[in-house]
């Protein structure tokens, strides 16, 4: 197991584990979970919760009455509940862990084109603020490892619906590129978060540490979690 990634701008919150799996702890996109040593992150008390993830913007309110076991299908999640890790799976997606500190609630995104596009992340903002009376001053967000524009060729259907964000659609060579980081980051700070960490390695240039489903069609998939203690 390699020792997933996190950030230093996270170091000072003892009430939430986290973290961002390397290509040694994935998972099939396909296959019965398997999250085993993954878990030895998430104080070995932690039980996953995962969605079935459909490319929406539609984000869930884990509360006691939630099926945690179900699979729900939406892409993201939010709780203030200890000893869940909300997890989601990616292979080029942009995976979004929230944490609101003042309230202690959490949120996990899978964050596509599509759910970059439809705003997920503030979604999943705005319902902790209904929730849990989250605000923005208080979020802190992490946008873990994604494809980059390095890598991610897209083609005018796409460009069309992120032209409007800045630097997020990179002309190179006659072909085109997306930077969905960039237009989540901008989403974000219209809405006034402006706590934003991004690990900012390439699913498609680092296929020792990550693994990129448009690189090398594969079936893996990386996992990304928070869980908050109890
Ligand atoms: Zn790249």
């Amino acid at each position: 197991m390699k020792n997933p990634f996190r950030s230093d701008t996270w170091n000072h919150f003892s009430k939430i584990a986290y973290g961002f799996s390397t290509v040694d702890d994935c998972c099939s996109d396909s296959q019965k979970e398997d999250m085993s040593s993954f878990m030895l992150e998430f104080d070995g008390v932690g039980e996953p919760v995962l969605l079935q993830q459909i490319h929406s913007n539609i984000v869930l309110n884990v509360n006691e009455s939630f099926n945690t076991k179900a699979l729900m299908k939406a892409d993201g999640f939010i709780t203030n509940l200890p000893d869940l890790i909300l997890t989601i799976k990616t292979a080029d997606c942009v995976p979004v862990l929230i944490y609101d500190p003042a309230n202690n609630v959490i949120g996990a995104v899978h964050s596509g084109w599509r759910g970059t596009k439809d705003q997920i992340t503030s979604n999943a903002i705005s319902l902790m603020n209904k929730t849990y009376g989250t605000i923005v001053e208080n979020v802190e967000v992490i946008m873990g490892p994604a494809i980059k524009s390095c890598c991610y060729e897209i083609q005018d259907d796409v460009v069309s619906l992120f032209n409007h964000y800045p630097d997020s659609v990179v002309l190179r060579n006659g072909s085109t590129y997306l930077e969905q980081k960039k237009a989540i980051r901008y989403d974000l700070e219209n809405l006034g978060v402006y706590k934003i960490t991004d690990i900012d390695f390439c699913t498609g240039c680092r296929p020792d540490l990550l693994c990129s489903w448009r690189k090398q069609k594969t079936e893996k998939r990386l996992y990304s979690s928070i869980m908050l203690r109890s």
